[in-house]
């Protein structure tokens, strides 16, 4: 895989949802001078932000919402890249949107990978016989109809890689067993263990899953093949498993495996879906909502990203239900492609690039929909100044932080300077379930989710309406 996406995996996917500071809108306040006329414009919006947060959390409308984001889940279930089951989906999405009133519903054509497992199968042989479970990585080679047999080396870290020699991993199997940090921190074992493990001679790579917690679950995900390095099979194995192996490695006990895996791997089309509610003073300004429509092909896709799918293209429902344009186009997109690569961003930013002046702010919800707590924004000292003063609209739910990379498909659009933000949420069981069999509607609160829509609804028809443009890094 080219480099520009392991460029982009370590700086966005990799984002650390969990470490972001905390700065308090009061502490942002404090330094910042802008202007009362301004400040008196904001605070003005507090009847309609109400009016939006009622409906939806008091009168029935995100229930309604919800009705609809879990008749769409069991109905879909996962939605792979590339698959037939995403591309209905997003028929699926389309023609719900219509049957709700809005005509601005358009589609853009990407080329996306699509990877379909086959059989996966890890046996212990030595040093006593076990099956273990294990979840091949994205766009992983196959092994050998026979499998591969060989000796596993559990490995801590990147840095103990490099110091062990070449002679102990050659046609080795290497068990990367690094221990979950933050997700930043662990998930480049994921993404980049194979080739590390291939230019030392490795003839497979397992990576103890990305996630803080198991219930012998086998968490899945992107890596990236270095060019010029052999691509070797890889794939993730449970906490359970990779502390086991790592106990007997420790003993002095010789660990053999036998590695199955089979894959099929070719590229199709899909599409990114825009629905628009055109700005009635500045329609070409836009300001965009997004979350991703596929996910892997385990799980339900429910959490990541059917959640902030739903409470993203709900904004634009909502606003045409009650006739409420905004001054800018506010425009909700269902990426398509996301978890291969941020693939459907990727084709979204190069069509619009001569347009990207347009784009006044970006917003995704990709990190979950547990209880909203506000924004991580990107952007000038003075856009954060402006989102601070209208989250005091939304007080409790007003923590802005600055992790200085908010989303994950927003972020190349963040990167070419336009001001954007991601939804903070309670999500600090996210990995637990992350790319995972566990990511199904039982993990979501509908509370919290319908809560998550009316302040993300009413925060950006906000945004999108008030008079002054965000200005740009
Ligand atoms: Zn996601």
């Amino acid at each position: 895989m080219h480099s520009i996406f392991l460029f982009i995996l370590i700086f966005t996917i990799c984002f650390d949802v969990l470490n972001a500071k905390v700065i308090s809108n009061h502490n942002v306040s404090d330094t910042c001078n802008l202007d009362n006329k301004l400040i008196e414009e904001i605070a003005s919006y507090k009847n309609v932000t109400e009016f939006i947060m009622n409906e939806i959390i008091s009168k029935g409308l995100g229930q309604e919402m919800y009705k609809e984001y879990t008749d769409f889940i069991d109905k879909f279930g996962a939605r792979v890249s590339g698959s037939e089951n995403l591309e209905k989906s997003i028929d699926y999405m389309i023609n719900l949107t219509i049957s709700h009133g809005l005509t601005d519903v358009t589609t853009e054509e990407v080329d996306v990978p699509h990877y379909v497992r086959g059989h996966e199968s890890l046996q212990m042989i030595s040093p006593r016989k076990k099956n273990m479970a294990l979840i091949g990585l994205g766009a992983s080679v196959a092994t050998p109809p026979e499998g591969i047999t060989a000796d596993v080396i559990v490995i801590k870290s990147f840095q103990d890689l490099d110091q062990t020699q070449e002679a102990k991993i050659k046609g080795k199997i290497v068990l990367f067993d690094a221990h979950y940090v933050t997700y930043g921190k662990t998930v480049i074992y994921r993404t980049q263990g194979a080739s590390r493990a291939a230019k030392k001679g490795a003839v497979a790579s397992l990576v103890r899953s990305v996630t803080p917690f198991s219930i012998y679950s086998t968490h899945t995900g992107a890596q990236f093949y270095d060019d010029n390095v052999t691509k070797i099979p890889t794939a993730a194995i449970t906490l359970e498993d990779a502390d086991l192996m790592r106990r007997m490695q420790e003993r002095g006990e010789k660990i053999t495996v036998t590695l199955k895996m089979s894959s099929t791997f070719d590229m199709k089309k899909s599409r990114n879906t825009i629905i628009d509610i055109k700005g009635k003073e500045n329609p070409n300004k836009v300001v965009i909502v997004s979350g991703h429509i596929d996910s892997w092909d385990v799980g339900q896709g429910a959490m990541d990203d059917g959640g902030g799918m739903i409470i993203s293209w709900f904004a634009p429902v909502f606003l045409n239900i009650y006739n409420l344009k905004p001054r800018r186009t506010l425009r909700a997109i269902l990426w398509t492609a996301e978890e291969p690569g941020l693939i459907g961003a990727a084709a979204y930013l190069r069509r619009h690039l001569s347009q990207l002046s347009d784009i006044n702010f970006v917003m995704e919800s990709d990190e979950g929909t547990f209880k909203p707590r506000g924004l991580d924004v990107a952007g000038s000292k003075t856009t954060r100044c402006i989102i601070a003063e209208i989250l005091k609209l939304f007080t409790p739910v007003d923590e802005m932080t600055n992790s200085g990379g908010p989303g994950s498909d927003i972020t190349m659009i963040i990167n070419k300077g336009v001001p954007g933000a991601s939804l903070l949420n309670k999500n600090e069981r996210y990995f637990w379930y992350h790319h995972s069999e566990g990511d199904t509607l039982n993990v979501q609160n509908k509370n919290e989710v319908i809560n998550c829509a009316a302040f993300w609804t009413a925060v950006s028809y906000v945004i999108a309406d008030i008079s002054k443009d965000l200005p740009r890094s």
